[in-house]
């Protein structure tokens, strides 16, 4: 498991050297939990989850005293608490098959690579995976998917480049059903810049996915990229809006400091955490365990 979240390392650095100093007295007081509170906000887990994990400490061991050991053991608890409620992983239940699974996020977040690992993990449970490139606006991104289909062995159906997303879904959607697929993991656009036309495209891939399934889609899964920080945060209102969010993968929590955006996305949008990206490879998406991540945080 060290290995698992070496992820969280620099995170974890972050909030220790924010730490450092803070229980310059033996017994929990103000002063102490006013530096505890300003550690945690300045590593990422933002006002609000910082002002409730203070308010824990403050409830059960205000006056005692306590070592940091002790107070880091209690921080991870307090984490593990936002936590806990939004970890569920995703699972395959759609009755009719496929379950359509729509991944949703800006360019350069890891989206790609998240398709391929989730299909990957997919494929581990037995499950029959495919994969559609509704993204037929970046070739570069229809090469990519394309790569990592033929590298795990899943067929990905693709239209022209340039060509119409909701024709490509239309066209993935009816081969699953024919070929008894059980998840349909299809990526889309994540040009942010133009909200409208993104909104467009986004709503009408919903309506044809809507006329062969009702049900459909059954996730849309936001990929956020940790590195973004605060960024990352907005993106989840931006797209919440604009797509109807039902789950969050976020990745690249190998690389950066900034792993306490993940606690701050638990606090504030209680939205459901399905797994983490902790690096390039194919097996580098994990599932959401709230007590470990907790843990190594703190
Ligand atoms: P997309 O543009 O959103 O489809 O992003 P890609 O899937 O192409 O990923 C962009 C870059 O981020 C690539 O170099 C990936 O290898 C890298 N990447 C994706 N997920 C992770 C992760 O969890 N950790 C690290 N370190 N890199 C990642």
């Amino acid at each position: 498991s060290q290995r698992l979240f070496g992820g969280f390392r620099k995170t974890s650095e972050r909030l220790s050297s924010n730490l450092t100093g803070v229980v310059g007295t033996a017994k929990l007081d103000d002063a102490t939990l006013d530096d505890v509170e300003d550690a945690l906000i300045m590593s990422d887990l933002g006002p609000s989850a910082a002002a409730r994990i203070r308010g824990k400490l403050a409830e059960k061991r205000f006056g005692l005293e306590i070592t940091m050991d002790e107070l880091r053991l209690a921080m991870a608890e307090e984490i593990a608490e936002i936590l806990r409620p939004v970890a569920k992983p995703l699972d395959i239940v759609a009755f009719p098959r496929p379950q359509v699974i729509l991944v949703i996020g800006v360019n350069g977040s890891g989206k790609t690579t998240t398709i391929a690992k989730l299909a990957h993990l997919f494929q581990e449970d037995d499950y029959g995976v495919m994969l559609a490139a509704g993204d037929t606006f970046r070739a570069a991104a229809i090469g990519q998917l394309q790569t990592w289909a033929d590298r795990i062995g899943v067929p990905l159906i693709r239209g022209a480049e340039g060509g119409d997303p909701a024709s490509v879904v239309f066209d993935a959607v009816k081969e699953a059903t024919a070929t008894g697929i059980d998840a349909l993991v299809v990526d889309t656009a994540g040009r942010l810049q133009n909200k409208r036309e993104l909104m467009d495209e986004l709503s009408k891939i919903r309506k044809v996915l809507g006329r062969l399934n009702p049900e459909a889609p059954h996730d849309v899964v936001l990929v956020l990229d940790a590195t973004n920080g605060q960024n990352a945060l907005a993106q989840i209102d931006v797209f919440r809006e604009v797509a109807g969010v039902t789950g969050l993968v976020m990745t690249k929590l190998d690389g950066t400091a900034r792993g306490g955006v993940l606690v701050q996305a638990a606090e504030q949008y209680g939205l459901p955490i399905h797994a983490i990206g902790v690096g390039e490879k194919i097996d580098d998406l994990r599932p959401f365990d709230p007590d470990l991540v907790a843990r190594v945080i703190a």
